[in-house]
């Protein structure tokens, strides 16, 4: 993981979390094809994305990314970059650590979308306190980030969807938070701002949400936009809402990877 800065800094607008395979419905995977990726990359061209990631779940990828050569041939004035999504599994560090390196990927995203031993999360809501779900999620995510394998910890707040109007108080969460962002500031990682959770949290709000991502920016930790589109009509979706907030907040840049070392982009 490289904190190096590219001087020559681009100006454009990045989607750097999208499953071209995986729709969402167990069964209904696509081919990791050209025509699949084409159809993608096309959306992100209509909506203006300069760089787009694909980041299939590890879970279904097919590990083949010649495809994206091929589809980079068609779309240069889009850089195309090669990821996965690993949901952070304690235990499995090395093997990931090591897959990650001989696929020659751009970078990885790390979630945590499961708690205890690889249980749903919203199985705890019923047996625990939403302090303590939140305070066992977010020890997860710290975990997620102190193993060092991850370039972008994904949707950190993930924890959020599964409760209508979450009753936490800014304050609590902060306090929660706080040691997950110092772990990824010493990592050198990258926080991604997900806009999928306008269409899934109530109230309707990116992960992470502003209150954290203001800590994020007095702690100089650096950012990226993704849309987590399962759906080609997806791709691109709210992340010029995501620059406007970036923007209001204080950013002026988002990051982006090649063979998993940073540079940025202007927004
Ligand atoms: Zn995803």
């Amino acid at each position: 993981m490289s904190n190096a800065q590219n001087n020559n800094i681009d100006k454009g607008s990045v989607d750097y979390h999208t499953h071209p395979m995986y729709n969402g419905r167990p069964g209904k995977q696509r081919n990791f094809s050209v025509t699949t990726l084409r159809d993608f990359a096309g959306m992100a061209r209509k909506m203006g994305i300069t760089h787009l990631a694909f980041t299939d779940h590890r879970f279904v990828s097919n590990l083949d990314f010649t495809p994206v050569d091929s589809v980079a041939n068609f779309f240069q004035d889009i850089q195309l970059a090669k990821g996965l999504e690993y949901g952070y599994q304690p235990g499995k560090e090395q093997e990931v650590e090591e897959e990650i390196s001989n696929l020659g990927l751009d970078f990885a995203i790390g979630v945590v979308q499961s708690l205890g031993n690889d249980e749903d999360i919203k199985d705890f809501k019923q047996k625990w306190s939403i302090q303590k779900v939140y305070d066992a999620y977010f020890e997860r995510v710290r975990e997620s980030a102190a193993c060092g394998i991850f370039d972008v910890i994904g949707h950190m707040d993930f924890v959020k969807k599964f409760y209508k109007n979450p009753p936490v108080e800014d304050e609590f969460l902060r306090d929660l938070v706080r040691p997950v962002l110092e772990e990824i500031k010493k990592q050198g990682m990258v926080v991604e701002v997900n806009t999928g959770g306008l269409n899934t949290c109530t109230p309707s709000e990116m992960h992470p949400g502003e209150v954290i991502l203001k800590d994020c920016f007095e702690l100089g930790i650096p950012v990226t936009t993704g849309s987590d589109a399962h759906q080609v009509y997806r791709v691109g979706e709210y992340i010029q809402r995501a620059e406007e907030l970036l923007s209001a907040i204080g950013y002026r840049q988002v990051a982006v990877f090649s063979e998993r070392k940073m540079s940025f982009v202007e927004i």
